[in-house]
């Protein structure tokens, strides 16, 4: 029994999903170039159904984006759809940080029925009346900075905040059976083939090949690289493909850390830290620290900018673990409370701070990219992982529409693009905004004029920031989803 859509490689490839066997209550099988084992979720009961899956799907990145990507995809279409998902690592993991998912991106993860589970985990669930407010200080104050306001929105909820582990733990739990995960599987190239189905090419020499890929492999996304350096000078400017596949240095650097809340409640009881969610603003530089495992835990985040480096090569890792004494050196001439908070630090690590340059497309022909590989941007408003789980509700709610077919995938795609590629670089703009207001507030100490009245606009800017992309884009991503799909069914009824 071999589907339709088979063509000749593709009909080997099944016959091998046939002779997978079971080990251990789970499915294995031996992939051709590929020397490891790898196991294949409920593979038998895929192959040996009567109705093959109408096609198949492969997601590039196990990240927090394809995860749900697969979950989204699996709850609508069941088994039509087969999802081969492709991670370069050894298992689904994360940094080991924080992360805040706003109201607006809580509303998809509801209707994935992933809410309950989440509220668990959260410091802060949606429900809670208090903990949601954010407190800015001025700390370039070496001897004691103070609280410039607090603020807590009349209009948007609070959303989830949470250690980055327990979210990814959720998601793996709610792998559908229709998905095969491939670990170690780094892709470096697809290629178009005759058949209209891809070749995907891994640095271990071995191939696949797939009828949909979707790019969910981060900042340094190979899928974009391939799609903007294949894509024809008829719909791409040739001088440009860099400036689309390469990500750009924002001239910032990050230091990121967790430590138990015990640990600065011995140290200095009344530290401000201890309170909630708090931003440490200096000339430059700006520390967000909030409590995450349920309060019992606190993630820092601080930030070191140099606006002349903005767009400049970083040398070096992206990413690499520091000592604590290059973070306290950073901040030097911050307020105490900043340098017992830091001081707590355990296993910093400084990322040097990157963005994917704003992208005419997401997607051509059976590609689309999405999450950080489609708007990598800068975390001053906690948007990118939540932007990353909107793209995957949205696409995969239209790749698992009963209207879509290997035919119209093209057009599916095109309707995810057409509401997600404008509201998501509205986000990344409104991102890069908060940065510079913030920056704009660590000059005013060196700046002529009356500093009260600069501080006071720039609450109302920030506050409109903060605000105004949550509550923009016609009603969230349930909305924007509802939008693709009369887009999809419009295009399908001409
Ligand atoms: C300091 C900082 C703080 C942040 N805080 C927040 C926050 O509070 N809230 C928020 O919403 N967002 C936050 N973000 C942004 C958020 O982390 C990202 O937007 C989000 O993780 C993107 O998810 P993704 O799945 O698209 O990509 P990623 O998380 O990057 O996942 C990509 C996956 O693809 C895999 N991969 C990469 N290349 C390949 C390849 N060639 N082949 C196979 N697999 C590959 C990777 O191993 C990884 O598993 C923050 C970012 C930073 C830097």
């Amino acid at each position: 029994m071999t589907p339709q859509w088979c063509d000749q490689r593709q009909s080997q490839e099944w016959s091998l999903l046939l002779r997978c066997r079971s080990i251990n209550g789970a499915t294995y099988v031996t992939q051709p170039h590929c020397a490891t084992q790898i196991q294949l979720s409920e593979v038998s009961s895929m192959s040996l159904s009567s109705d093959p899956p109408k096609f198949r799907v492969a997601i590039c990145g196990a990240g927090i984006g394809g995860l749900v990507l697969a979950i989204t995809i699996g709850k609508f279409a069941g088994r039509d759809i087969h999802i081969d998902l492709y991670e370069v690592r050894d298992a689904i993991t994360t940094a080991g940080a924080g992360i805040i998912v706003s109201q607006r991106t809580t509303e998809v993860l509801a209707e994935l029925s992933l809410c309950e589970k989440i509220s668990r985990v959260s410091a802060m669930p949606p429900s809670s009346n208090h903990g949601h407010g954010r407190r800015l200080r001025k700390s370039n104050v070496p001897n004691g900075g103070f609280e410039w306001f607090q603020y807590i929105s009349k209009t948007v909820k609070p959303g989830f905040v949470m250690h980055r582990q327990e979210l990814v733990d959720i998601l793996k739990q709610s792998i559908p059976s229709s998905c095969t995960i491939h670990f170690n599987k780094k892709l470096t190239k697809y290629e178009k083939q005759s058949s209209g189905s891809l070749a995907l090419y891994f640095a271990d020499d071995s191939t696949s090949t797939t009828d949909v890929l979707v790019g969910a492999d981060g900042i340094h996304s190979a899928v974009r690289k391939t799609l903007f350096e294949t894509i024809g000078p008829d719909v791409i400017d040739p001088s440009k493909i860099r400036h689309y596949s390469d990500p750009s240095w924002t001239g910032t650097l990050v230091y990121r850390g967790t430590f138990p809340a015990e640990k600065l409640s011995k140290l200095d009881p009344h530290n401000v830290a201890l309170k909630g969610f708090m931003t440490f603003c200096g000339k430059g530089k700006h520390v967000v620290s909030y409590p995450i495992s349920q309060g019992t835990r606190i993630n820092v985040v601080a930030y070191v900018s140099d606006e002349q480096k903005i767009g400049m090569p970083f040398e070096g890792d992206w990413v690499s673990a520091v000592s604590l004494e290059e973070v306290l050196e950073a901040y030097q001439d911050f307020e105490p409370d900043v340098k017992h908070l830091l001081n707590c630090l355990e296993n910093p690590s400084r990322w040097a701070l990157h963005v994917v340059n704003k992208l005419p497309l997401f997607t051509s022909d059976r590609v689309a990219l999405m999450g950080d590989a489609a708007h990598a941007m800068t975390p001053h408003l906690a948007a990118g992982a939540g932007q990353a789980i909107e793209d995957a509700f949205v696409l995969g709610r239209l790749l698992a529409h009963p209207i879509t077919t290997l035919d119209n995938v093209p057009a599916a795609l095109k309707a995810y693009q057409g509401v997600r590629l404008p509201f998501t670089q509205f986000v990344a703009r409104q991102a890069e905004r908060t940065t510079s207001t913030i920056y704009d507030f660590c000059a005013l100490g060196t700046d002529q004029g009356n500093e009260q009245e600069k501080m006071e606009i720039l609450k109302e800017k920030i506050v409109d920031l903060w605000d105004s992309w949550v509550t923009e884009g016609e009603g969230g991503a349930v909305a924007e989803w509802v939008k693709a799909e009369r887009q999809l069914q419009e295009g399908s009824s001409k």
